[in-house]
């Protein structure tokens, strides 16, 4: 399969690459992103015969339809990663919550939250494809808190890479921190930055764009790649799931092979979303996917009315941060897939020229066919983090976005899967004040409160970072970055 370009192709590159290409070299003509030029058709045929397929065995003919350029040994190894999650026969669990709605669990990886799912696998093919070029790569991250660890995870000690990565000091939750700075590999350099999320992820931006930085790269002959939902390395890998989790309704006898469900995914840079989407589209009975935000809400304006609009709005600090997005890549993707090149490309221009766009009545309409949206605040999120764990379940802010789309987007009365991006773990604050009313300043205690509350323990490799060596200290400015960098590439 070949990969296009969602703003069209400005002819000095080739209009057509392969997927190793693709996600080596993330970057497209005119600031666009890579698509595949056509998806496979999946279909009932394909469901009824892996009724009964394990995660491992799915996943591998999934991407057999999609005829990616990438080596059988390598694939292997790379879905062999999810051996590394909680249950290796079965990933993604998949629970009942309340009547109608399940919860597909996507965050039993090393680093309890649902990056792992595509970066397990990304890392290995990334590595290998760059061991087969004999080429080096860096890769540079900014990370409000969740990217950060599983980027991290999966290069650790991966030949061929090198991975440095932005977080903002003061500005991630301490079992976040702490992920990332007990990470020892000579290979990942985690840097601190005075400043918060946008300053660490301008801070990135600059120095990709950045003439002299590359120059000095090239120096040393290290190549730039990207490990965000922009690189479709990691899509690829974030439609299996959603085909997992419906096998899964089927399994446990909650749906008929072939009755539609909803989908509803919290959303923010709208990867997780948009692998929902490319299922629906290979065949998936998927009556609507739902897309979940907090009060950073551009999407449910985008998909209710058709504008998109940044010109109001200042990003908010919510307790689901990892959700705390304006500009939502992944969108563009859709937009290609609607409206095809030139459209995307008109609309795309004007976002960044402007800082808004606006879909007339026609797109609004094929949109609204595959999405609804809707969003829930902090106060409203952890009234459904109460409410859950009332009922038997413990889950994390962001997953709780999800209820209120539940509840105000479905017209038919079918089965919704809610995806759960992340463990109670990683964001203990906030669910220990949803559950008692307390206000936890450390993790630590709010971890302990937690698990005496619901009668639990506190997970070994959770626990065990408090206790671990700090062995990436570094903490500076954001005007520093460049020559930290180039320091640690020596
Ligand atoms: C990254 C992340 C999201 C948002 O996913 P997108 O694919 O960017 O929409 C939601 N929840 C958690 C916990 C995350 O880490």
């Amino acid at each position: 399969m070949q990969f296009i370009e969602t703003r069209g192709n400005d002819s000095s590159r080739s209009p057509e690459k392969t997927f190793s290409a693709a996600i080596l070299s993330p970057m497209a003509s005119f600031g666009g992103l890579y698509v595949p030029n056509t998806l496979p058709h999946l279909g009932i045929a394909f469901l009824e015969a892996h009724r009964d397929a394990d995660y491992r065995t799915l996943a591998r003919d999934v991407l057999a339809e999609f005829e990616v350029d990438i080596d059988p040994t390598s694939l292997e190894e790379a879905l062999a990663q999810y051996d590394n999650f909680d249950d290796p026969e079965n990933p993604v669990p998949v629970v009942r919550v309340q009547d109608d709605l399940y919860v597909s669990e996507l965050y039993h990886g090393p680093t309890r939250a649902f990056k792992d799912m595509a970066l397990q696998p990304f890392g290995v093919i990334l590595s290998r494809l760059a061991q087969q070029r004999d080429e080096n790569y860096l890769i540079l991250a900014a990370t409000s808190g969740d990217t950060g660890p599983a980027t991290l995870e999966t290069f650790k000690n991966r030949p061929n890479i090198q991975v440095a990565c932005l977080y903002p000091d003061g500005g991630t939750s301490d079992v976040q921190r702490l992920q990332m700075v007990t990470e020892d590999a000579p290979n990942l350099k985690v840097i601190g930055i005075h400043g918060n999320f946008d300053d660490a992820q301008l801070a990135l931006k600059r120095l990709l764009g950045s003439e002299g930085f590359r120059a000095r790269l090239q120096d040393r002959h290290i190549h730039l790649s990207a490990a965000n939902s922009v690189n479709f390395g990691r899509i690829i890998f974030q439609q299996i799931y959603h085909i997992h989790s419906y096998l899964e309704l089927v399994r446990q006898g909650a749906i008929e092979l072939g009755e539609k469900v909803y989908l509803d995914v919290p959303s923010g840079n709208f990867g997780n979303a948009l692998g929902a989407y490319y299922a629906m589209k290979m065949g998936l009975p998927v009556e609507k996917i739902l897309v979940a935000s907090n009060r950073n809400n551009i999407l449910t304006s985008l998909i209710n009315t058709g504008a998109y609009d940044m010109r109001d709005r200042n990003l908010i600090s919510t307790t689901s941060p990892a959700m705390d997005i304006l500009k939502s890549s992944n969108i563009e993707r859709v937009l290609h897939d609607l409206f095809g090149p030139g459209r995307t490309r008109e609309l795309m221009e004007q976002l960044d020229r402007e800082n808004h766009y606006r879909l007339d009545e026609d797109e609004l309409q094929q949109l609204q066919q595959v999405f609804a949206a809707d969003y829930c605040d902090d106060e409203q999120g952890k009234r459904y983090i109460r409410s859950a764990f009332e009922s038997g379940y413990l889950m994390d802010p962001h997953t709780a976005t999800c209820f209120s789309a539940h509840e105000s987007c479905r017209t038919k009365p079918l089965k919704t899967i809610v995806y759960s991006t992340a463990e109670w773990t990683k964001f203990s604050p906030t669910i220990a004040n949803a559950l008692t009313g307390e206000n936890d300043a450390h993790d630590i205690d709010a971890l302990a409160s937690i698990a005496k509350t619901a009668n639990t323990h506190i997970p070994a490799r959770i626990k065990a970072l408090f206790d671990m060596p700090v062995v990436q200290d570094t903490v500076i400015d954001k005007e520093d970055i460049e020559r930290e960098v180039l320091s640690f590439l020596k």
